[in-house]
């Protein structure tokens, strides 16, 4: 089976759209979500809308959780602050209820895998993998073959053999390609749909072939014109549109 495991939405529907449509013609059956649906961008409704008319999976994220008073918002810079008190005002009853009903994390036991925002070790921490160190503590900590992250916006692999062997996977962000072997269990970031943060402002997303145990990090351009215009129009800070154009 073909899984689309989708990072930081971050309410970019254009984006969204793009990953998608993408997803949908390699022949993706099932869509998950790591989190930090909305949250800076301009279509918090439309992204919510969008990922559970797919029956999406989705674990809760840290604007996600602030936007719905889990989380204090002194922890967020003031642009990130801004945006969260504006979706909220944007967002109706139903959509604020599908929030606060995500989970920390997801085990999807049927594929041997789990969702968490940052980092399986605490996961309520909302700590971010982007060390050796801190990939290795939340490996540590996963209890299925594969697990899946975002919140860092930076795509990244780790594996290990069974419970010893931890390696950095380089090949992961250099040709987007990861294929395991034997007893080997994987960390993927998967990056951000809608907000990306390595230089790269193309949107993206992983594709995963269970039957061949390998990841596909696809990236894809978008609109991003659209999705500045209605930043714009809607009077969000200007850097939000701004960052999209060098994907900061
Ligand atoms: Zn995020």
């Amino acid at each position: 089976m073909q899984i689309a495991v989708l990072g930081d939405v971050h309410g970019n529907l254009e984006a969204l759209d793009v990953v998608l449509a993408d997803a949908k013609a390699q022949g993706v059956e099932r869509f998950l979500q790591v989190g930090d649906v909305v949250g800076y961008g301009p279509d918090p409704g439309a992204c919510i809308a969008r990922l559970r008319e797919l029956g999406t999976q989705v674990c809760i994220g840290n604007h996600d959780a602030a936007v719905i008073g889990r989380l204090p918002q002194d922890l967020f810079n003031p642009f990130a602050r801004m945006a969260i008190q504006w979706t909220r005002s944007r967002l109706d009853e139903d959509e604020l209820q599908w929030l606060a009903a995500l989970p920390l994390f997801l085990v999807v036991f049927e594929e041997d895998l789990t969702l968490v925002h940052g980092s399986m070790h605490e996961p309520e921490e909302f700590d971010y993998v982007r060390s050796l160190p801190s990939a290795k503590r939340s490996m540590e900590a996963q209890q299925t073959a594969y697990c899946f992250v975002g919140h860092t916006h930076l795509p990244c692999a780790f594996t290990m053999n069974g419970m010893v062997g931890f390696r950095y996977r380089p090949e992961f962000e250099e040709n987007g390609k990861l294929a395991l072997d034997g007893n080997e269990r994987a960390l993927i970031n998967v990056g951000s749909v809608g907000q990306p943060r390595d230089e790269d402002p193309r949107t993206g997303y992983v594709l995963f072939d269970t039957e061949r145990r390998s990841f596909e990090l696809r990236r894809l351009p978008y609109p991003i014109a659209e999705t500045q215009a209605t930043i714009r129009d809607l009077g969000l800070p200007e850097v939000l549109a701004e960052r999209l154009t060098y994907g900061l």
